[in-house]
């Protein structure tokens, strides 16, 4: 028979390691799937320097190693497997993974985010290198430099202007000649006079990848199909983020762009009511801050609430 364990965590991002932190030191023994992407989006940072108690910074992957084996210390068991299917309208709830199936009394969702990339080979080689996807995480690093955002969304103008701190120049590269972005940030990061803005111009090649750095960009206007070097020293993708949260469709309420909704950051709902056992937390639930301590707080809200509803219905 299979056995049923008090406390799964899906995912080994900031959120599930913190919330793995935490149940493992009340006892739980929790068991983390480890996901698609091990180590979540802090695994392909570079260094950290925005995470308490690291003065000097730390690099995303140490900091994430850290945190895996704090929990290990206490307890917390790991397996390499992702979630097919689960099934919460029953109790205890039962999960279908890639590694087989297996029963908890509560589950926490920390299955966060996926940049959206563009999918060239390029730029996958040098993600780290020159490429990211995060302006707050990056941005630091391109001190005086020339960079370029790719988008036209609210994310690719919130970058744009947050990478003017840095930058010698920033270049929007956006795809079409409208902006899904509001009036009010395009407004902003027009009238900027360090963001130059270049429309119906895609990326087809970051150039930099035998040096494994960044040298420039191969452009492609989409209109006249003429091609040019864009040199630049980063390229930011502001193309927006996918919440790893589709298996859940019809278990509990998602919203209209895939991210779980929760009350209170936390807690999950069915048809609006809250799902008892059920939480989520990091960037799977939230589309607004998606930092690596918010992350944090919320994952170690989730386990506390996954203890406190074990101790009421019992172990
Ligand atoms: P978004 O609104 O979906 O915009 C994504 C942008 O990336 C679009 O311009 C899209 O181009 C482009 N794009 C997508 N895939 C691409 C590809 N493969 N190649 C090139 N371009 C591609 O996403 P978002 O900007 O992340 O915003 C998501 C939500 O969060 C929005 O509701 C937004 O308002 C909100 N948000 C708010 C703030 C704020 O208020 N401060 C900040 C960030 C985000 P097309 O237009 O051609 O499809």
């Amino acid at each position: 028979m299979t056995e049923t364990r008090d406390t799964v965590i899906l995912g080994s991002g900031c959120a599930g390691l913190t919330a793995a932190i935490y149940s493992a030191r009340a006892n739980l023994k929790p068991l983390v799937l480890e996901g698609h992407e091990p180590g979540g989006q802090l695994s392909i940072t570079s260094l950290v320097e925005n995470f308490p108690g690291w003065p000097e910074g730390i690099q995303g992957p140490e900091l994430i190693d850290n945190m895996k084996k704090q929990a290990a210390r206490f307890g917390a068991d790991f397996q390499l497997a992702h979630l097919n299917r689960v099934e919460l309208g029953t109790h205890p709830f039962r999960l279908h993974t890639s590694a087989g199936e297996i029963v908890t009394r509560t589950l926490v969702i920390a299955s966060g985010a996926s940049a959206r990339w563009l999918g060239l080979p390029s730029e996958q080689a040098l993600i780290g290198h020159g490429v990211s996807s995060c302006a707050t995480c990056d941005g630091f690093f391109f001190r005086d430099r020339p960079i370029a955002v790719i988008g036209g969304g609210d994310s690719a103008m919130e970058e744009a202007l947050f990478l003017t701190r840095f930058a010698s120049k920033v270049t929007l590269l956006h795809r079409r000649p409208q902006f899904r972005a509001s009036k009010i940030m395009l407004e902003r990061a027009m009238a900027h006079p360090n963001i130059e803005f270049r429309t119906n111009t895609v990326v087809d090649e970051v150039l930099g990848v035998e040096e494994k750095e960044v040298k420039g960009l191969k452009l492609r206007d989409v209109v006249t199909g003429m091609t040019e070097t864009l040199h630049v020293d980063g390229m930011f993708l502001g193309i927006g983020h996918e919440p790893n949260a589709k298996m859940f469709a019809g278990q509990i309420d998602l919203d209209d762009e895939g991210y779980v909704l929760t009350q209170g950051n936390i807690f999950t709902t069915r048809h609006g009511v809250v799902v008892p056992g059920v939480y989520a937390c990091g960037d799977v639930q939230d589309r607004r801050y998606r930092q690596a301590i918010t992350a944090a707080g919320t994952g170690c809200m989730a386990a506390l609430e996954a203890e406190k509803y074990l101790e009421e219905h019992g172990r």
